[in-house]
Order: structure tokens, then sequence, then C-alpha cells
């Protein structure tokens, strides 16, 4: 295909894939899929995730620049069909990142927003709070119940286990920056839905990008999945290193789920040492 052509099919499945379309073909084999790896565009931003090294990571790390984009991978499944995309803006970044805007700019952005369903059921928007100059930003999901009530992310049960987390990392809260995905209560604490997510998740971007730390930890799937673009398993990646606009981005499990799993809190300390070596941390002495 010549190179003009190229670039007119690279555009329209960039923007399919902006809009939530696809995926556009599916790889039937592992060769295939890393054949469709191989011939993709090169990268040219650094929203395209580069694993430091194991191979599991490789087809997450293969989703381009984008949110939130719609990977058709089984969470089962060895192979996974990967849409190869061209690096860059997404529309909506391209519509909405303002270089050196701060998080106050982009609070006042987001302002009452209504910009989704689930502005109808909440009582505060849960925007996020710490460091604006923070090495370290915890991203979780979206607000609860207490969340939703205080208008401050991780303040119910699985808030208290963070701050721990934190503390044990001989950090203090005001040291970090958390934040969530969406920032609108879920009805019932149910999952963020695509839409709200495709709507909601360039604000944390937006707050990733004003703050720039040095380390992204995803709690839960939900983060991990939209900022890495994709729909494998958490368990596929957790606790691997990727590269996320320059920040180092790792994935561990949600609090949520070590209050309901304490055996994985073991797993979660792993991940969180690795945190620290990165940030040349000490865990606290008790
Ligand atoms: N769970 C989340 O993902 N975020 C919060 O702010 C609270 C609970």
């Amino acid at each position: 295909m010549d190179s003009a052509k190229r670039s007119r099919v690279e555009a329209w499945l960039q923007y399919g894939n902006d809009l939530g379309l696809g995926p556009y073909f599916v790889a039937r084999t592992e060769s295939a899929v890393s054949s469709a790896h191989a011939s993709a565009p090169t990268p040219s931003t650094s929203m395209n995730m580069a694993p430091a090294a194991k191979s599991s990571a490789k087809s997450v790390a293969a989703a381009a620049g984008s949110v939130a984009t719609p990977l058709s991978c089984s969470k089962s499944g060895p192979s996974l069909p990967i849409i190869s995309v061209s690096a860059g803006p997404t529309l909506f970044e391209a519509a909405e990142r303002v270089p050196g805007e701060t998080l106050d700019d982009i609070r006042a952005d987001l302002g009452e927003c209504t910009r989704c369903r689930l502005h109808k059921a909440r009582t505060k928007i849960v925007f996020g709070v710490g460091n604006p100059k923070a090495e370290l930003v915890f991203v979780g999901e979206g607000p609860g119940h207490d969340e939703d009530i205080q208008g401050e992310p991780f303040v119910g049960r699985a808030g208290k286990l963070l701050t721990q987390m934190i503390e044990a990392m001989s950090l203090r809260r005001e040291d970090v920056y958390i934040c969530n995905v969406v920032k609108c209560r879920p009805p019932e604490n149910r999952l963020p839905d695509k839409d709200e997510i495709a709507v909601c998740s360039p604000f944390l971007l937006r707050q990733l990008a004003a703050i720039q730390p040095k380390v992204i930890c995803c709690l839960g799937a939900c983060s991990a999945q939209t900022l890495l673009a994709t729909t494998q398993g958490i368990s596929r990646f957790r606790g691997e290193w990727f590269d996320f606009r320059g920040s180092k981005l790792i994935a561990t499990y949600h609090p949520a789920y070590l209050l309901r799993n304490p055996p994985a809190k073991s797993e979660v300390w792993k991940d969180l040492q690795k945190v620290m070596a990165v940030l040349g941390l000490q865990p606290k002495k008790r």
C-alpha cells in the first residue's frame, strides 16, 4: 500500500478507535498478533506502553495512543487481537489537552460537570487530592459512598487500607496524589460504563500531565485497563512496569479487593516495594 493510502487508512482506524468502534480485525494466532504488531506504525508518543521486559505484558503494551481503546482480547485466551492504530492524540486529547495547565485549571474546567449520566446521582464531584507535585500518583476506579459524601477519594474502608499502604511506604497521604478514572460515584458502586470512562478519563489524563509524576500506580483493573488501553485481566500484567507519557506505570490490586481477599496483600506489597525502589524509599520502621 502506498504511504498516502496507508496514512488515510490509519487515520480512519484512529477515528473509529476514538469513537469506541472496532476492533477491525481478529488475529487468530499468536504469530498473527506478533506480525500485526510488527507492522504497526512506530509509536511517536509516550502513551504507547513500553513494558520493561516480560513477554506477558507485550500485548497490553501494543495498544497504541488512545484512552480505553476497546481491544477484543479475552481474559483467558493466549492470543490477543490488537487493532493497530497510529500513535498521537485521540480526539478527546486533541480537544482538551492544554499545555501548562494546573490542577486548579482542570478542576475549573470540569466545573459542575453534567457530561455523563453519573452526575445525576452524585453528591459531590471527587476530583482528586494530594500533592500537585507528587512523585507518586494512585489512580482508582471511581468514588464510592463515603467519597461521594465527602468529595475526597479513598476515604472509606478501602481508603483506610490505601492510607496504611502509603504509610507502610514511609509516605503520608499528603505526599502523594490520589484520584480516580471517573469523578462521580457510579450508582450502587457498579463499574463505570465505557462511555462514562471515555468522557471522564481525559480529565484524568490532564491531571497526570499536570503532575508529571515519576510513578503512576493503578489500583485495580479499571484504572489499569483505561490507562493501558487494554481489556486484559489485571493479573496478567500486575507488577510489571510500563512507560506512560514519561511516567513509569505499575498496576496492582485494588484495596477493596484486598479487603475481600487479604492473602493478596503480599502480592500488592511486592508491587509497592517496586515503586519504593524507583522512588528511593525505605519501608517504614515499625
Ligand atoms: N474506590 C475507588 O476506586 N476510588 C475511591 O475513591 C474509593 C474507592
